[in-house]
This record gives structure tokens, C-alpha cells and sequence, in this order.
């Protein structure tokens, strides 16, 4: 039996993701596996045969298969107060119902109007509202078991149409949301991990293997993002990039998927896909569609999971490109305000990187290092030093260089030994890479 308990989990599950918030706030260790929903490890079925996540094996062998007796098994005493069991019982029962038959409600056959559970759901949340209006938390200033138990479902709703949600008049319960949402407690239970793999190698199909289980990986929501948005990002792709010869097909799916408009504020959704850079916060630009679709095809020639360094996070969107297209990313932004915007948008769309980090990218990040590749999204005098030696021989480095006379051109560099290979893309514009932090 092994020393820490085990916990089978799913990093979007609002189950596991509530158990896994208890034991970290507990300060409980445990071995992480990951799940894959349409994989389960028959380790996992063999103790929990209901094949739900999450499930917690305990060092004596014990096994708890609901959320909320992990959450019992290791909450401190000053979580268990208030009236945490009526609001879980809601939450588990009438909100997640609803929560479900608006979300999948394709999933459902009795289901004609998903708005009609959609407004059950915000009926409860009127109530979260009131309640919230009195204190930070559900049951008082402080976090406790109730907001652990709720705020993933919560989290699920808003995401499920986060343009709607936002506009609700939830004050209350938005805050509420972000406030938990923005916590280190919870964007550390999110950090991605691989699908665990059992060390056994014949693993026997289970017959339980299509069982519902209770998140499945996201699927379209009928009412999840304005239509016309999803257009304009198609035609982005096909009046955009496709005829200027972007061809890299993992490029192609991650610039049809990523939700451009939602790094903007929404009075400029309806310029988000246009064929220009956009402003955005603190005099930055968010770069033209071709030109993230370039830089992130220039990275191409990297294997699927390398380690790449983001030099000017902005407001994510570039990052959220790079972590669609599968890279373990770290992105720097020297504008404290940027990062944390960019931080919680990543986090809304599930796209957040392995690290977001405050700092000025000229130094690079010596802790990560060494790096498959770093590209930058700020234009560099000549390409700094910290970069060249923080890249893998072979290594990649994507920037825009401003020569003598002023213009930029973007370039991609590959280290081989002390040299750098060149080649020269042509001419861009972009902000200056500045040095130092502003943490305003
Ligand atoms: N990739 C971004 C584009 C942002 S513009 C997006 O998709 O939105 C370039 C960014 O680089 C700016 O936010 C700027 O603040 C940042 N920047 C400039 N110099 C920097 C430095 N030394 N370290 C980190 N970020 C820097």
C-alpha cells in the first residue's frame, strides 16, 4: 500500500476539482492520476466500480468515492460551519440538475429549452446573490467548506456563456467567483497534468467504460458562445490566414478554436477578428490573427509537447494559442495589471499556461530554462543574451529586431552552439520590449 493517498481525478471535473481544493487548503500530499474519462485505469474501476471521479484510496486502503466525504475527511473544523449542508444539498441536487440539462442539454432527451433550466440556475444564484451582498463568503469573511462545494459548479455555469453570465446582475456572486477563481488555492489544483499510466500493461476494456461520468471533456453548449463569433473566427481562417499560406493543421485548429473576442472588452467583440492588432490595456496591442498564426507556426518544427517561452503575455491571447496547440508554455509580462487580466481570461477558457509569470522578459526565466524555444511578442534591439542562453541547442528563438533606421522585422533564430542561424521573415510592428517591471 502505497504512503500518500491516492486520488483519481479529472482536471475539469467540478467534483474533483472541489476535492482536490480541500485537500490542498488541508495541506494534505497525495499521488495525483489523472484521468481520462473514456480511459479509465482498472486500478481505479476495481475500488470505485461506479467509475466516477474523483475517488480518494487512503494510505490504509480506505476508499472514498464522493467528493464531499473527501472534503469531510480533511477539512479543518472552521470549514464545517454555517448551514454548508443545505447549500451543498441545493447545489448537488437543483443546481447541478439544471446546470447540466442547460449545458448538454443535448444530452437530454427531455430537454426542449436549455433557457429554462438556464433561468432556474440563476434563480438559485439570486438567492447566492442576497447572501453574498452580507458577507465575502458563504458563510462569513472567510472561505470555508460551502464556497469549496460550490464555486466549481458556479465556475461551470459562467463558462458555459461567459458574455451572458457577465452581464447578469450578479455582483455579488461575480465577485464572489472571481475572488476564488483568481485564488492560488485554486489555480494550482488546476495545473494540467499528463493521463496517468498503469504500470500494468494489458489492461482488460471495461465494461463500465462508457458509464456517464460526471464531466465530460467540453462539448459545444447550444448557447455557448454568439454565433456571430464563431463565424467571424472561421472566416478569419479562411479569408485570413489560409490564402497567405498558413498550412500547419494543429496551427489551423487552434486559431479556429481560440475565443480571440474574449480577451477584449466586449464594446470590441465585434472587431476581434478583423484583419488588424487591436489595442488593448496599458497602451499594449493584441498582434493582427495572421500574425499570431505565423509566430505560432514558425514554432512547428518543435515536438507537440515542447517547453516554450512567451516573452509579453498581454492579455493571453498569444498564450492561449500556444497552450491549444498542446506546448508546456511560460509566459512573462513585465505589467503586473496585464498578467493578472490575462490570468483570469486563461483561466475562464481553461487555457491557462504552466506558468504566468511577472517579470522582465529580457532576463528570461533562469528557473525554467533550459527552453525549447522563446518567442517574443515585444520588438528587441538585438536578441538578448539571457535568451541565447536559456535555448536548447537547436533551439528556437521568434522575435521581432529593430535595425538601424527603425524598421522591425520579425526573425526566427536557431542556436547551434555559439552562433545563431537567421531568418528573416519581414517586416512587422510591434511594441518595444522594455526593461524593468511596472507592477501597477
Ligand atoms: N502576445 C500579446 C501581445 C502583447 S504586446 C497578446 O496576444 O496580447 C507585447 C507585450 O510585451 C506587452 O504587453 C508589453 O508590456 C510586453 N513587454 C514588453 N517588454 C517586456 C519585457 N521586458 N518583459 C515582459 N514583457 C514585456
Amino acid at each position: 500500500m502505497s504512503a500518500q493517498p491516492i486520488l483519481y481525478t479529472f482536471r475539469r471535473c467540478p467534483y474533483a476539482i472541489r476535492a482536490r481544493m480541500a485537500l490542498r487548503y488541508a495541506g494534505i500530499e497525495y499521488e495525483h492520476r489523472e484521468v481520462i474519462l473514456r480511459d479509465r485505469p482498472s486500478e481505479m474501476m476495481a475500488i470505485s466500480p461506479k467509475g466516477t471521479v474523483p475517488v480518494l484510496q487512503l494510505s490504509n486502503g480506505e476508499v472514498l468515492e464522493e467528493s464531499l466525504d473527501i472534503m469531510l475527511w480533511c477539512s479543518p473544523e472552521e470549514w464545517l460551519v454555517g448551514d454548508w449542508k443545505e447549500l451543498v444539498e441545493v447545489n448537488d441536487g437543483k443546481f447541478k440538475d439544471n446546470l447540466d440539462r442547460y449545458k448538454y442539454s443535448n444530452r437530454f432527451d427531455d430537454v426542449e429549452k436549455p433557457e429554462v433550466h438556464r433561468n432556474e440556475v440563476l434563480n438559485i444564484l439570486a438567492q447566492y446573490e442576497q447572501r453574498l451582498g452580507k458577507s465575502l463568503f458563504f458563510c462569513g469573511d472567510e472561505l470555508t467548506l460551502a464556497d469549496v462545494a460550490l464555486a466549481p459548479f458556479v465556475r461551470q455555469f459562467a463558462n458555459t456563456d461567459m458574455a451572458w453570465f457577465k452581464v447578469q446582475n450578479l455582483p455579488n456572486v461575480q465577485r464572489w467567483l472571481e475572488e476564488i477563481l483568481a485564488s492560488e488555492l485554486f489555480t494550482e489544483c488546476m495545473e494540467k497534468h499528463e493521463q496517468w499510466q498503469s504500470p500494468m500493461t494489458q489492461d482488460d476494456p471495461n465494461p463500465l467504460a462508457e458509464a456517464i461520468i460526471s464531466d465530460q471533456p467540453a462539448q459545444p453548449a447550444k448557447l455557448a458562445e454568439p454565433a456571430e463569433m464563431s463565424k467571424a473566427r472561421q472566416e478569419m481562417v479562411e479569408q485570413q490566414l489560409l490564402p497567405r499560406g498558413i498550412s500547419d493543421p494543429r496551427v489551423i485548429s487552434a486559431m479556429s478554436t481560440t475565443p480571440r473576442h474574449l480577451f477584449l472588452p466586449q464594446e470590441a467583440w465585434s472587431e476581434a477578428y478583423r484583419d488588424h492588432p487591436l489595442a488593448i490595456e496599458s497602451g499594449q496591442t493584441i498582434s493582427q490573427p495572421f500574425i499570431v498564426a505565423m509566430m505560432s507556426e514558425l514554432l512547428s518544427p518543435l515536438q507537440a509537447s515542447a517547453k516554450v517561452m512567451e516573452i509579453g503575455t498581454g492579455c493571453g491571447y498569444q498564450t492561449a494559442v500556444l497552450v491549444a496547440l498542446g506546448y508546456e508554455v511560460h509566459s512573462i509580462e513585465r505589467i503586473a495589471s496585464l498578467s493578472h487580466g490575462a490570468r483570469k481570461t486563461l483561466g475562464e477558457i481553461d487555457s491557462l499556461p504552466s506558468e504566468l509569470l511577472v517579470g522582465d522578459g529580457m532576463m528570461g526565466n533562469p528557473a525554467g530554462a533550459p527552453y525549447d524555444a522563446i518567442i517574443s511578442t515585444a520588438c528587441a534591439r538585438r536578441v538578448p543574451k539571457a535568451w541565447i542562453d536559456q535555448v536548447v541547442e537547436g533551439g528556437l528563438i521568434i522575435t521581432p529586431v529593430k535595425r538601424f533606421g527603425g524598421k522591425q522585422y520579425l526573425m526566427r533564430y536557431t542556436k547551434r552552439g555559439s552562433n545563431l542561424l537567421k531568418e528573416d521573415l519581414g517586416l512587422v510592428r510591434f511594441v518595444p520590449l522594455l526593461s524593468g517591471v511596472d507592477e501597477s
